[in-house]
């Protein structure tokens, strides 16, 4: 026996389910399916528990992807106001943290649960714990094999999310399925993701661990982040640090500015001629955490001496390592604890305005799978509302 629907959705992720609550309310008879037994278990473990559901300024400059038009289209046809106003229709509270972040009041849950209820309103049908085994294509449609059961439909959706965190679902199926209908796939690799370090540099840096200062990150391709360093046992993070990692290639240098508001020479100038007998150590500690210039020192980047000591040479060699410190990461802590996944399915073949691919009528690919890839801040699962909605517009 068949089961026969309009559409087939693969992924009970933010992307999924959106797309399929979307459909059924149009009336489409929509089956999701996904194999882990809870629907949206990213969303609930986002943003601490709290989801940062959406970012206020979104845009497609907020975007990585080989062709950054693409996303252009869905994230002007849905845009952030109108995720706000359908969390305002289901009354959950939220609140802006920082930056145009968008997070929930009280709990992630309530943005599942408004998916779930959104999914109930178009009758879709959800399964969880469900397998794909196999795909075929025919004429009319798509046939699906799951675990003791197929299921037909004439449309195909995929949103099955990227690499990121395979503790929580993550799988590479969306791309095997583009490769199998013969659609390019972008190399994938971890974004939003602390880098780690070398050996020497990092046992210096241990002592910091959990130490975080505001700071200007550029990277060699000349992105820059204005937001908090963090130091931790393993190497480097804070949002400064995963924005950037989105922007780091392997051997590449990264560029910190430890004082981004203040100038260090102008500083020292100051304070010199106010207190030319005060240490450069407790001079330095007003700007910086105490900790962190008692490490530089250990690191050699801060000498030992009194502030009328210090000669202009030295000082200018102080300031250019405080505002230019390079360090060279030794990678990222990889997939593990990535927030996304930078690569995956060649927008090229897609349409941007209803994310079907160009050469096989009735397949489509939505949410993180794609190559498309936010900042940190809300802007992933925005991408997954705007790409979702493009997409059941045309289902
Ligand atoms: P997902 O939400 O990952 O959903 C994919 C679904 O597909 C999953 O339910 C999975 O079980 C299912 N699936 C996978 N393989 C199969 C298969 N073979 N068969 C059936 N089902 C399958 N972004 C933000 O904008 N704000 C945040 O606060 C934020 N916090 C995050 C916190 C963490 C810890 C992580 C890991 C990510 C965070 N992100 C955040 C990124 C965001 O979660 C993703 O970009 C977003 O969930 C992508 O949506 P998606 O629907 O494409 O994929």
């Amino acid at each position: 026996v068949v089961e026969k629907f309009d559409v087939i959705v693969i992924g009970a992720g933010a992307a999924g389910l959106f797309c399929a609550a979307q459909a059924g309310q149009k009336g489409r008879r929509v089956l999701l399916i996904d194999n882990g037994k809870k629907a949206g278990r990213k969303i609930l473990m986002s943003g601490g528990g709290r989801c940062n559901f959406t970012n206020l300024y979104a845009e497609p400059s907020a975007y990585l992807s080989h062709n950054p038009h693409f996303c252009k289209s869905a994230l002007a046809r849905y845009t952030q106001w109108d995720f706000i106003d359908l969390i305002n229709r289901h009354a959950i509270a939220w609140h802006e943290k920082t930056l145009g972040q968008l997070f929930c009041d009280d709990s992630a849950q309530q943005v599942v649960d408004m998916l779930l209820k959104e999914c109930e309103a178009g009758q879709v049908t959800l399964r969880l714990r469900s397998e794909v085994l196999a795909i075929t294509r025919d004429a009319d449609g798509y046939t699906l094999e799951l675990n003791g059961a197929l299921a037909w439909a004439e449309k195909l959706v995929i949103a099955s999310g990227g690499l990121s965190m395979p503790g929580l679902g993550a799988s590479p199926f969306g791309y095997r399925v583009a490769e199998q209908f013969g659609l390019k796939v972008f190399p994938t690799r971890a974004g939003l993701v602390p880098f780690t370090l070398h050996k020497p540099l990092l046992e210096q840096l241990q002592v910091l661990s959990g130490v975080s200062v505001p700071s200007t990150l550029t990277a060699e391709d000349g992105t820059v982040f204005k937001e908090a360093l963090l130091f931790t046992h393993r190497g480097l993070s804070g949002p400064a640090v995963l924005q950037l990692s989105s922007y780091w290639q392997p051997g590449e240098f990264i560029t910190v500015n430890l004082s981004p508001v203040q100038d260090i020479d102008a500083f020292l100038n100051d304070e010199r001629r106010a207190h030319p007998n005060q240490s450069l150590k407790n001079t330095l500690a007003k700007l910086l955490p105490k900790r962190l210039v008692e490490c530089l020192q250990l690191l050699g980047m801060i000498p030992e001496c009194t502030l009328k000591q210090l000669n202009s040479r030295q000082q200018l060699e102080l300031a250019s390592a405080l505002h230019q410190w390079r360090v060279q990461p030794n990678g990222t802590e990889g997939y593990r604890t990535a927030e996304v996944t930078l690569g995956g399915v060649d927008t090229r073949q897609l349409s941007s305005k209803t994310m079907e691919a160009r050469d096989v009528p009735g397949l489509y690919f939505i949410g993180e799978v794609v190559d498309v890839s936010g900042w940190l801040g809300g802007y992933n699962f925005q991408w997954a509302w705007s790409s979702a909605w493009a997409c059941a517009q045309a289902l």
